[in-house]
């Protein structure tokens, strides 16, 4: 718009139509109701208000303090919009990076526990090997025992029935196997001592570990009242970012 116009030239470039009669040009404006008026605006609406002709009021407006005042409040909210833009872009990047960082430290603590599990089920299997290879040793030894013993009570038991059909045999063997079985309990109670020496272990598992319900949690921190503040400011036109 030219600064320096005079009236004539200023109504040859009224272009803008009324909005709410399309077909009409804006030719007024009325200081009260800061409103646009087309002619039909003030006919029909029976504006009663004192009108200027925008052709009139419209050659020194870019240098008045209404211009100023437009301008500087237009200037704060392109500006307020580009820091919502940034603050819009920061918070995306924010999450972004949150969610990078919280997965990989879900993903390291998982490590750890996994790890530690590992080390203390070996550790735990460990001691089940070696209470068995120690049980084992003893029961080889019993073993041996045990059946040196028994071979030797069904040796006499053989020799015997071998001699039930030569009495005199049988008199003397009978005798004898007598005298050589007078061992053989002292032999089987030892046994059945050292036997009864050898524990019997029991496993326990830690039940609160296997029904593990939670390990963590993931919730919204409490600064809900802080952004709201923030937005209500930026209403007022205030950058508080
Ligand atoms: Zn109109
Ligand atoms: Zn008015």
């Amino acid at each position: 718009m030219p600064t320096t116009a005079n009236v004539e030239e200023v109504h040859v470039n009224l272009s803008e139509h009324c909005e709410t009669h399309p077909r009409e040009l804006i030719k007024y404006f009325c200081p009260t109701h800061q409103a646009l008026l087309c002619s039909h605006c003030v006919a029909l609406d029976q504006h009663m208000c004192k009108l200027e002709a925008i052709v009139s009021v419209a050659i020194s407006f870019k240098d008045s303090s209404a211009y100023k005042d437009i301008q500087t409040h237009i200037r704060q909210l392109a500006n307020d919009a580009c820091q919502t833009t940034l603050a819009v872009e920061k918070k995306a990047m924010d999450v972004d990076n949150s969610e990078r960082k919280d997965k990989t430290e879900v993903l390291d603590f998982q490590s750890t526990i996994a790890e530690c599990l590992k080390e203390k089920c070996h550790h735990l299997t460990g001691q089940i090997t070696t209470a068995s290879q120690e049980m084992k040793i003893i029961l080889t030894h019993l073993q041996e025992r045990s059946k040196d013993t028994e071979a030797e009570a069904s040796g006499l038991k053989a020799d015997l029935e071998d001699k039930e059909n030569n009495s005199v045999l049988l008199f003397i063997y009978a005798y004898k196997s007598k005298e050589r079985a007078t061992a053989i309990p002292d032999k089987l109670r030892h046994i059945e001592e050292e036997l009864n020496k050898i524990p019997t272990y029991k496993l326990k598992l830690d039940v609160a570990l296997q029904s593990l319900s939670c390990i963590g949690s993931y919730r919204k921190s409490a600064n809900k009242q802080d952004s709201d503040e923030m937005w209500s400011d930026k209403q007022k036109g205030t950058s508080v970012l």
